[in-house]
């Protein structure tokens, strides 16, 4: 039996986890599962799983959280400091599946425990980079890649050396808009950016995909998880996300990894790890598929890849911005405030208009955070 945490539980990530948590349910102890607000729905879960303790983010909602856990064993916490003491009790397996950087603090702390973390936050590491992975290092832990392409290039290097990695390939999809003309894009409505052709996910990661600054912090995200240098890493436009990413090595053999595209798919193989673990998903039938194709990508209609390589080059601070102000500029696409287009535009204005200083710890990265994010904000307004 193993113990496990979810940090984002009720999102789409969560689902997918506590779904694979169900079907073997004797196996897995419940410790921690965590929301921003959603109190029936967490308190559900929690009931169902028999959770040690629920907490959500939004202090809020605890008055309905506590009242959906009436009678039952597990405790209710809110607010930022109990999301990351429920993250430090500790689990064999912590998942961190929280959007955005409001996830990093938490990741931290359950990192801090030395234990497995099976990473779909992907915004926490592009921010913290180098401040997480020296995290990683200095407590023990084993940081598993649960975004599909990281997961993928995880397990294909499980076939050779590090240092015999030639490049490695991450696949796009190319969101919903990949054959749009610009002008077509720039009238792109939020309904249109979040109905994914292949995955079913939260809104912010569709708007992400749909302008490919997905993969641009996915770009950040291997850099950081697979050192093999900025120049080594590629990406390539595959509609059909049927191979999940690749690896080729120095005597050019590549290795792929291909499945179906259900994220329970990864996660199980994180679940796992250095295991298997069966799953509901269907078997590939490439012959129903038929072909496979692939693409360059096209960086004057979606510049999101160009901006976030550019902020990877540069590193220090600027991942963190770039994260900082992608959230601010999809909350505002989403809320009706700027066009699609105006995202990406977003991002690399507040990129350019100030410098901040390297940060060196979880601190300095959430004060970059914050200082990003005032200033994205304040761009739109002036707009
Ligand atoms: P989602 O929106 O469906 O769920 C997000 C979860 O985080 C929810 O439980 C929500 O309550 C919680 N949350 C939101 N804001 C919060 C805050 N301020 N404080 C604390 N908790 C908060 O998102 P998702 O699609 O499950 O994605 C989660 C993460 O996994 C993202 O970083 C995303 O990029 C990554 N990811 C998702 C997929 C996918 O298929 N959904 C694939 C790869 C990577
Ligand atoms: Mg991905």
């Amino acid at each position: 039996m193993r113990s496990i945490s979810i940090l984002g539980a009720t999102g789409s990530i969560g689902a997918s986890t506590l779904d694979l948590i169900r079907r073997d349910r004797e196996q897995w102890r419940v410790v921690a599962l965590t929301a921003n607000c959603q109190a029936s729905q967490l308190a559900e879960l929690a009931r169902e799983f028999d959770a040690e303790v629920a907490v959500v983010a939004d202090e809020s909602c605890l008055p309905a959280l506590r009242d959906g856990l009436q009678r039952s064993g597990t405790e209710a916490a809110a607010g930022a400091q109990a999301l990351c003491e429920a993250a430090a009790r500790g689990a064999d397996v912590t998942v961190a599946a929280i959007v955005g950087c409001a996830g990093l603090a938490p990741t931290m702390a359950a990192i801090q425990q030395g234990r497995v973390v099976a990473l779909a936050n992907k915004e926490a590491l592009v921010s913290a980079g180098n401040v997480m992975t020296a995290a990683v290092a200095q407590h023990g832990a084993t940081l598993l890649p649960v975004d599909s392409e990281h997961n993928a290039i995880f397990q294909c290097l499980q076939a050779g050396e590090i240092a015999d990695v030639r490049s490695i390939t991450l696949t796009a999809s190319g969101g919903p808009f990949r054959t749009w003309t610009l002008e077509q894009l720039a009238r792109a409505t939020p309904k249109q950016a979040v109905a994914h052709p292949n995955w079913d996910m939260g809104a912010k990661i569709s708007v992400d995909s749909a302008t490919m600054m997905n993969k641009g912090l996915e770009l950040i995200e291997a850099h950081h998880l697979f050192p093999v240098g900025l120049d080594r890493l590629n990406i390539i436009i595959h509609p059909q996300s049927v191979v999940h990413s690749m690896v080729e090595y120095r005597d050019r053999s590549t290795l792929a990894q291909l499945g179906p595209s259900d994220m329970r798919v990864p996660i199980a193989s994180a679940l796992a790890w250095p295991q298997r673990m069966d799953t509901p998903c269907q078997p590939l039938d490439l012959a129903g598929l038929g072909e496979l194709t692939f693409f360059a990508p096209d960086e004057e209609r979606f510049p999101a890849t160009r901006i976030a390589r550019a902020a990877a080059e540069a590193g220090g601070a600027a991942p963190a911005v770039l994260n900082a102000a992608n959230e601010i500029a999809v909350a505002a696409f989403l809320a009706g405030q700027i066009g699609f287009t105006r995202i990406s535009l977003l991002a690399q204005q507040v990129l350019e208009c100030a410098s901040f200083p390297d940060p060196s710890n979880l601190d300095d990265v959430l004060a970059v955070d914050t200082e990003a994010r005032a200033r994205a904000a304040a761009l739109l307004e002036r707009a």
